[in-house]
């Protein structure tokens, strides 16, 4: 008798955007305490989780010459986390993932974290397995910091490591312009510069979340805009100095304001309207200092099946 083979499924899953990052000490497991506002933004990736006789990864788009196909992908662990969650051999998981990446790598927008996200979806829809959001989020959580938000999407408040989620009340569609560097940002070595400013002086913290939750319930991007910051900018600034050009640049062609995306190196620039969004956009293209321009908008939903039932 023929075994039937599940058709493949297929995920988008966004970006995030940090409105907030605060960065405390170090905690005894080496982590960094955070408190984070994140915002799930229309830049997506697209993953595809197919039967095969073969596993394997194959990854295509933007930036995918710097993406590991090996078992060192975020999405191939999560492809073994799940399968040791629910009972099943991680080795006998026949399984291919076939990335489509937007998300710039390095980027500080947490593109392999979605990518494991849109995997742990994907795989409880191919497999059929009763498996609720709350359930994937713990298996989520093992697999880094992110991975939990870009299940969860929307605008949340994270604390912890990021992984403890409680969702935001926001009012309004916000307006991005997103600007790519030349080559990404390696997080770990951001956090050690901040560590190392840190040690030599005493850059500025950021303080409480609260203002940014009431900005976000109010809807006025000229509010948020005041109080978007990010304790790890400054890190990522003394790493890669022309940021300051690009954030200049940004606020030069129209924006409210701007920012160092997590650890960067993508700079986020939030606008008054959709046609603000696509004139900074258009200027700050033609200013040189950046890859590539994109205009996004946040809040979007989690990781979600593209084609057939989303998960209970
Ligand atoms: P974060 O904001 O969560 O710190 P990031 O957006 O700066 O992360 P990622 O794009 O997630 O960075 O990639 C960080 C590194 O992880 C890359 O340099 C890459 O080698 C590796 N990586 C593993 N899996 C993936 C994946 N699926 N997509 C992108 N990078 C991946």
């Amino acid at each position: 008798m023929l075994a039937v083979v599940p058709p493949p499924v297929t995920v988008r899953v966004p970006a995030k955007v940090n409105l907030h990052l605060a960065v405390r000490d170090v905690r005894a497991d080496g982590y960094h305490e955070l408190a984070t506002v994140f915002q799930a933004l229309s830049l997506t990736d697209e993953v595809t989780v197919a039967s095969a006789e073969e596993s394997g990864i194959e990854v295509t788009g933007e930036g995918a010459d710097s993406v590991p196909t090996d078992q060192s992908n975020l999405a191939w662990r999560a492809v073994t986390a799940l399968a040791s969650h629910v009972g099943r051999d991680p080795d006998d998981a026949k399984i291919r993932v076939i990335i489509k990446k937007n998300i710039p790598v390095a980027g500080g927008m947490a593109g392999g974290s979605a990518d494991a996200a849109a995997v742990l979806v994907g795989l409880a829809a191919l497999w059929r397995l009763e498996i609720g959001r709350d359930e994937l989020a713990e298996v989520a959580a093992t697999l880094g910091s992110d991975v939990p938000f870009a299940l969860h999407g929307g605008t949340a408040l994270g604390t912890g490591r990021g992984e403890e989620l409680v969702p935001v009340l926001t009012r309004h569609t916000f307006h991005w312009v997103l600007a790519f560097d030349r080559q990404g940002l390696s997080t770990p070595a951001v956090f050690a510069e901040l560590d190392r400013l840190r040690a030599e002086g005493d850059p500025p913290r950021l303080g409480s979340t609260e203002p940014v939750l009431e900005a976000l319930a109010s809807g006025d991007p000229n509010q948020l805009a005041l109080l978007l910051g990010n304790d790890l900018q400054a890190a990522a600034v003394s790493l890669r100095p022309g940021l300051r050009r690009t954030l200049r640049a940004g606020v030069n062609a129209g924006a409210l304001a701007g920012i160092v995306s997590g650890s960067g190196p993508t700079c986020a620039f939030l606008c008054s309207d959709a046609d603000s969004a696509v004139r900074v956009a258009a200027e700050l293209s033609g200013a040189g200092v950046c890859r590539t321009v994109r205009v996004a908008q946040g809040p979007v939903p989690g990781a979600k099946l593209v084609t057939g039932d989303d998960l209970p």
